[in-house]
C-alpha cells in the first residue's frame, strides 16, 4: 500500500479560506487530474479513482470537479457536443478540437483578443477571459493521412 500523498497545499489553503475541508475525495480527484494528461471527462476520473474511493457517485465526482474549477485549480473546457472535459492546466489557454474523433489538444500562441473584449464590453458584457477553440480535423482524421 502506498502512503497517501500529502495534500496539495494550494487546495488545502483555498478550501480553508472558504471554511471547507480538504476531504479525501477532493484531494484524490485533484491529484488524479494533475497526474493525468490534460483534458479528461468526469467519467474517466471516476474510473481512475474507483479503487481508491469505492462507491463514489458520479454526481460527487462532478461536484468535486466543479469545485476545483471554482477554486481556480482546474478548467472546464466546453468543446462542443459530448461530455465536458476537465483540464488541470488552470491558466487560460486555447484549444484545438477534432470534430470527428473528439481529440482535444492545447493550442499555445498569442491571440489578440483586446478587440473582442472591447466589443463585448460595448455590449454591456463584463468579460473575464477569452479562450479560442479551433474546430476541424486532427492529423489522424484529416484527409490524406493514414
Ligand atoms: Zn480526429
Ligand atoms: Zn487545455
Amino acid at each position: 500500500m502506498d502512503a497517501p500523498s500529502p495534500a496539495p497545499a494550494d487546495l488545502t489553503e483555498l478550501l480553508h479560506q472558504r471554511g471547507q475541508r480538504a476531504t479525501p475525495q477532493r484531494l484524490v480527484i485533484l491529484r488524479e487530474l494533475r497526474h493525468r494528461a490534460h483534458h479528461v471527462t468526469a467519467d474517466q476520473i471516476r474510473t481512475a479513482v474507483a479503487q481508491e474511493l469505492p462507491g463514489m457517485s458520479a454526481p460527487t465526482v462532478y461536484a468535486t470537479l466543479d469545485l476545483l474549477v471554482e477554486l481556480g485549480l482546474a478548467r472546464r473546457v466546453d468543446a462542443g457536443p459530448g461530455a465536458a472535459l476537465y483540464d488541470a492546466r488552470a491558466e487560460p489557454h486555447h484549444h484545438v478540437v477534432c470534430r470527428r474523433c473528439g481529440r482535444i489538444d492545447d493550442l499555445d500562441g498569442d491571440v489578440d483578443t483586446a478587440g473582442l473584449r472591447h466589443t463585448a464590453e460595448r455590449q454591456g458584457f463584463v468579460p473575464h477571459s477569452v479562450e479560442v477553440v479551433i474546430t476541424g480535423l486532427c492529423p489522424g482524421c484529416a484527409p490524406g493521412s493514414g
